[in-house]
């Protein structure tokens, strides 16, 4: 597609109508929506019927002190059973449950049945190592088979896991250890990344050196890489030794809707983590329902992989609860996109035949600029949809991704969630929904999201404000934990009994949402609000830019300037009329209010580990501020290279 026909389509605000076939068999139809409407709670009392209770709930949401929710309160459920063994019992444990596409290309077909006896005999190491129902549990482990079967473990004997992304130091560890109070830690001698072993035991030693994490008695290690290990006597303890030895029989046992299932703390991107806690009937509810309607998954013939990490939300949300709740067979890699050769992950979607692909727009982006020519070298043609999280996806992205990936076929849907919400809340439906590229478009059926003023009114179509959940859905977050208060003042002070999301977003003029970013990040220019995901998107939208990062500096003149830091494409130079040029597509695309002030092209971006650009540290380099908290960076260097562009590298004043 050349640049001029792609510029003309994000300029007719162009929409893709869902294929015939995908509408005319889809799971969920326009239908759902008049039915929640009528009725969002009888709505979802049905959608808890998915599952199988050993007591059906009778009482479907208790709001009697909010924002505290109890939904399906006098319910009572076995989480892993209602994931592994009713799928076994109904005579689908020869199913695969998890291709396992390992970084140096080893493989595992997990069936239903192995699922099962594996987390049976994982429940009952944890057993006798004295966890019992209400001990949490840390998790730390590379992307393997494993990560699954101990979250599942947890949640069959009822305690609650707290996963740490593999990529993450011993600091966050420990502090994480300690917040969470654990009681053993499950890890491994490491993983594979980038074509090599990278080691995971060491920063476990490392945090339980430190104060505050004494409490924990065992920790049991998996052996991926066979890398020497050191060892704590009498504490540490293999997986194999413990695990394989155990009986393949465990009684699931019944625990209370609202039983705590696990606590994970958010990607930090605007401050310190928050450990946000998700409790068991309402949160497989709705991640059930949201897998099944959002992806149109058909667990017969589908084959679904998603791409997250199992330490964030997304991994626990989209690749344990819901899919496995649904008896989806799923591929799970462990490595990265670009091992060994830059097509690997297009090279899994053709050996698996996937057919439903959820990943994040950071590594679409990256995708964008390794070039066109590498997916086009595989057979991706069983896909049939495609989701995107994370972060807002450029219309430019949203383009690339079901142009390249999708064929000019696939449905994308935009999922708009957090790590509060437990579950999609704003997407469209790929069998309903005419997509519009960038935008997440609908609250789900159930779901009930709008976007308010500062005084907390409702603002019409074509206008912007702040993303508010109107009413409690099954999988929010109950609390933060340790910190109710936390809990009342992050979410539900800034608007009376909304809760409140901390995104920008607009309706457009078919009242379609659109997410504008953190609130944190909206710039305030000469009176003017300005988000700076329309800027950033502006310049992904100029053929030299690969990604970019956009942020307001304060300005004696202006209030806020803005600043923005660019990626640039493959092929593209650096040359001398390039920062003009780029301020000058801008304000053709937005007007001149939203042109750059400074404008820097950098080799990367600080990221998350989740990928999500860290706006708030540009923030502080172009104030010229000591750099905030930093534990949740993947790469510190990233700043340092930066910050030793930036004198006089600017360009472009007036
Ligand atoms: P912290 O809350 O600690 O700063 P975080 O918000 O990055 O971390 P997550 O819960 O992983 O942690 O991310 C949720 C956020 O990601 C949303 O609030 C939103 O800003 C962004 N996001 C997720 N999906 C989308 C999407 N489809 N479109 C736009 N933004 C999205
Ligand atoms: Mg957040």
């Amino acid at each position: 597609m050349s640049n001029e026909s792609l510029a003309n389509l994000l300029k007719e605000e162009r929409r893709f109508a869902p294929p015939a076939e995908l509408a005319a068999n889809a799971n969920v139809t326009a239908e759902a929506y008049e039915r929640a409407k009528a009725d969002r709670l009888g709505f979802w009392a049905e959608q808890a019927r998915r599952l199988s209770w050993e007591t059906e709930p009778t009482e479907t949401l208790d709001w009697s002190n909010p924002p505290f929710a109890k939904w399906f309160k006098d319910g009572r459920l076995n989480v892993a059973y209602n994931c592994v063994d009713r799928h076994v019992e109904a005579g689908l444990g020869e199913r695969v449950a998890i291709h396992f596409e390992g970084e140096p290309g080893d493989t595992r077909a997990i069936t239903y049945a192995d699922l099962q006896r594996d987390v049976c005999k994982a429940a009952n190491a944890l057993t006798e190592l004295g966890v019992r129902a209400g001990d949490r549990v840390a998790i730390y482990l590379p992307m393997i088979p494993e990560a699954a079967v101990a979250m599942l473990a947890c949640a069959r004997i009822g305690a609650p896991h707290s996963l740490v992304f593999g990529g993450f130091s011993s600091d966050a560890l420990a502090t994480r250890i300690q917040d969470a109070d654990a009681r053993v830690v499950i890890t491994a001698d490491g993983g594979y990344r980038r074509g090599k072993p990278s080691a995971l035991k060491p920063a476990v030693d490392e945090a339980l050196s430190r104060p505050g994490t004494e409490n924990v008695r065992n920790v049991v290690v998996v052996r991926r890489t066979g890398e020497e290990t050191a060892w704590t006597e009498d504490r540490d303890v293999w997986w194999h030794d413990l695990v394989e030895r155990q009986s393949e029989s465990h009684t699931p046992q019944a625990f209370e809707a609202e039983h705590p299932l696990f606590i994970l703390y958010t990607s930090g991107t605007t401050g310190k983590p928050k450990g946000i806690l998700h409790t068991s009937g309402g949160y497989l509810t709705q991640t059930a329902y949201t897998h099944h309607a959002v992806f149109d998954l058909k667990p017969e013939t589908d084959v679904y992989w998603c791409t997250a990490d199992v330490g964030w939300v997304t991994g626990h949300s989209y690749i344990v609860y819901g899919p496995l709740a649904n008896g989806a067979t799923q591929v799970m890699y462990e490595g990265t996109p670009d091992t060994p050769h830059k097509g690997r992950w297009w090279e899994i979607v053709q050996k698996y035949k996937v057919t439903i692909l959820y990943t994040a727009p950071t590594a679409i982006r990256t995708c964008m600029k390794w070039g066109d020519d590498i997916p086009a070298k595989f057979d991706l043609s069983s896909l049939r949809v495609l989701g995107s999280v994370g972060e807002p996806i450029n219309p430019e992205a949203w383009i690339w991704y079901r142009h390249n990936i999708g064929g000019d076929r696939t449905p994308v849907v935009d999922t708009w969630w957090q790590t509060e919400t437990g579950a999609i809340m704003v997407s469209p439906l790929p069998g309903v929904t005419s997509t519009k590229p960038g935008s997440a478009q609908v609250p789900l059926p159930g779901i009930a999201a709008t976007v308010v003023d500062d005084e907390a009114n409702e603002v019409p179509d074509g206008a912007g404000g702040y993303l508010v959940l109107t009413e409690p859905w099954p999988s929010m977050l109950r609390t933060i934990w340790g910190d109710d208060q936390r809990y009342l003042d992050t979410y539900w002070s800034r608007f009376k009994d909304r809760y409140f999301a901390g995104d920008g977003a607009k309706k457009d003029d078919d009242g379609d949402i659109w997410l504008l970013g953190r609130v944190d990040d909206v710039m305030l220019v000469s009176g003017h609000n300005i988000s700076t995901t329309e800027v950033e998107s502006a310049l992904v939208s100029h053929p030299k830019v690969a990604e970019a990062a956009v942020v307001g500096a304060t300005d004696p003149q202006t209030t806020q300037a803005i600043c923005a830091f660019v990626i640039l494409r493959g092929t593209a130079a650096e040359d001398e009329g390039l920062v003009d040029e780029l301020r000058n597509h801008v304000a053709k695309h937005l007007g001149p209010i939203a042109k750059p002030k400074r404008i820097l092209p950098v080799d990367e971006l600080p990221k998350t580990r989740s990928g999500k650009i860290m706006r708030r540290l540009l923030r502080d380099i172009a104030e010229n501020r000591t750099l905030g908290d930093v534990t949740t960076l993947t790469d510190s260097t990233v700043m340092d290279l930066i910050q030793a562009k930036l004198p006089g590298a600017s360009a472009g004043e007036d």
